[in-house]
């Protein structure tokens, strides 16, 4: 590892360009970060001018404090970039975090790749009794296997589509419209912590849909590696489930 008198994270450190696996095709990685839980104390101590130094334990205090009272701006010193591999239909939620930056794959330059989501056999679930927007049980196994048929032969039909309007000279900025929403995209996604926790308060929830909660989940896991004092005073204010 290269030296640096950046302040860094151990936990962070360690979950630096591991590649985790989210449904068949997905993929997170944080690849970046800036700051550590200490960060956040330092930032806060300015307010009253006070000096860093402190113990571990009165950083932890303090960052409880923090969270707890709303004094959220310390928490914005820190910021973590993910490449983050997902189907549309995924992106399109995850996009609604305005408070996030990112890049995304052009399919203008290059072409999309044969990857497309299909729901597991386990993961074919009926719409919900009453909540209009959410999903209910999952599907009896028969009607689970017909259902990933339909949309496998959907995927595959509409990349073979795409290939011959391609073959046919038409440009991939044109050719892409043919490209079902289950087709997966890349971003570089790079939030601030304060927003990321926001983020997870959303997207965590039984009401989040399933297929955004599972990334939302395994980023969490990243938080919680790398800055487990603000993870802690997340959780310390999060409803209980
Ligand atoms: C369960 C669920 C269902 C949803 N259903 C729908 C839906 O049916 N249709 C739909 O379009 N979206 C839907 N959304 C998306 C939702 O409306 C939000 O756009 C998304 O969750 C991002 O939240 P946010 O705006 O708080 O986050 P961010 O965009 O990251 O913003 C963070 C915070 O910054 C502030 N902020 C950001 N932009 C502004 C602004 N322009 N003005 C004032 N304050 C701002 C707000 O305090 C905001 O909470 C749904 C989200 C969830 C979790």
């Amino acid at each position: 590892m290269s030296e640096t008198s950046r302040p860094i994270s151990p936990g962070a450190e360690e979950e630096l360009n591991k590649v985790y696996k989210v449904h068949e095709a997905g993929e997170v990685e944080l690849v970046d970060y800036l700051g550590s839980d200490n960060t956040v104390a330092r930032a806060a101590r300015t307010s009253y001018q006070r000096d860093n130094g402190k113990s571990e334990e009165a950083d932890r205090r303090l960052i409880l404090r923090l969270w707890r009272d709303r004094h959220t701006s310390p928490f914005e010193m820190i910021q973590l970039t993910f490449r983050i591999r997902l189907p549309i239909f995924v992106m399109r939620q995850h996009v609604r975090h305005r408070t996030a930056s990112l890049n995304e794959w052009s399919f203008r330059y290059t072409e999309c790749p044969d990857l497309f989501y299909v729901p597991g056999q386990d993961d074919v679930r009926s719409q919900h009794s009453t909540n209009k927007q959410m999903s209910g049980d999952t599907l009896p196994d028969d009607v689970s296997s017909r259902a990933r048929t339909l949309i496998e032969g959907l995927n595959h039909h509409a990349y073979s589509v795409y290939g011959q309007l391609m073959e046919l000279g038409v440009a991939r900025e044109q050719a892409r419209v043919v490209l079902p929403v289950s087709a997966y995209t890349q971003i570089v996604w790079s939030i601030d912590m304060r927003n990321l926790l926001h983020y997870f308060s959303l997207r965590l929830a039984p009401d989040a849909q399933k297929e955004i909660r599972d990334y939302a989940v395994i980023m969490a896991r990243i938080a919680k590696k790398g800055w487990p004092m603000v993870w802690e005073a997340f959780e310390s204010t999060r409803p209980a489930p």
